[in-house]
């Protein structure tokens, strides 16, 4: 028996999910190894019960509440998978604002018709057993997660942060080039790809499990950062970790 497979989108621009169509080349192997019966971006059709329910978005909408926790009910495993389903992502950043200004800046006279709550991520609405980060998720990791979990094992969940990859690449660090980065305290395993592409790191895989904030607020104060810059970084992705930017 095939595991049953649900994907879910909440609050987010369903990149994630997209991710796994993405998995071109290994897609005739997870259709054979899985058996997905949820799939609204890829598929119609809907099931009552989910070996894995994978959930993309954040929840920042009262009526997406029930729905979570009714999916929860019906799964064994429950994993989000991206920046807005494990952090709530950048969707958190309206949360700094009183919910009525957000809902008539964005929708006016409609406003009312909206339930808007402050965003947050999955696992601060229901357990979740796993999670799969980024901004968007990388495919690789993916599939490398739910072969452990078809192996019975408890995935591999990287803890060190971008820079150690960031050195394995061979790149020079941005802050000797007069530019700032998170990558000292965010969870790696995207293989530091953004500094490699010539960009820096803005944290979207979350902060490692032991980040020293302190720290990482001196570098960049000492790179010339205000204290509202400073929180303007951390803010983008990691608002909702409460304390992070304070
Ligand atoms: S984490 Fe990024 S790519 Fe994934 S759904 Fe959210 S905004 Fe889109
Ligand atoms: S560029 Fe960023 S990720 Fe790379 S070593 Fe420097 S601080 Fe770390
Ligand atoms: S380098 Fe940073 S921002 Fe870029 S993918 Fe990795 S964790 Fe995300």
């Amino acid at each position: 028996m095939r595991p049953k497979i649900g994907v879910f989108d909440f609050t987010c621009c369903e990149g994630c999910e997209l991710q796994i169509l993405n998995c071109e080349d290994e897609l005739p192997e997870l259709i054979e190894a899985l058996d997905f019966v949820n799939f609204r971006e890829a598929m119609t059709g809907a099931a009552s019960y989910y070996d894995i329910a994978f959930i993309d978005g954040a929840c920042s909408r009262e009526s997406e509440i029930p729905r979570l926790r009714e999916i929860r009910d019906h799964a064994n495993m429950v994993i989000p998978i991206g920046a807005c389903a494990c952090l709530g992502g950048v969707n958190c950043l309206k949360n700094v604002y009183p919910m009525d200004e957000v809902l008539k800046a964005e929708y006016g006279s409609a406003a009312p018709y909206y339930d808007t709550i402050p965003a947050r991520p999955i696992r601060a609405v229901i357990p979740i057993d796993f999670f799969i980060p980024g901004c968007p998720i990388v495919k690789e990791e993916f599939i490398r997660v739910v072969g452990e979990l078809l192996a019975g094992r408890t995935p591999f969940q990287p803890n060190d942060p971008v820079c150690a990859e960031c050195k394995t690449a061979g790149n020079v660090c941005v802050f000797d080039k007069g530019m700032t980065c998170l990558g000292p305290v965010t969870r790696g395993g995207c293989k530091a790809t953004c500094v490699t592409g010539g960009a820096v790191c803005w944290g979207c895989r979350g902060l490692i499990d032991e980040p020293n904030i302190n720290a990482e607020k001196e570098i960049l104060a000492k790179a010339g950062l205000s204290v509202n810059e400073i929180m303007q970084r951390f803010s983008l992705f990691n608002l909702y970790q409460e304390g992070a930017w304070k």
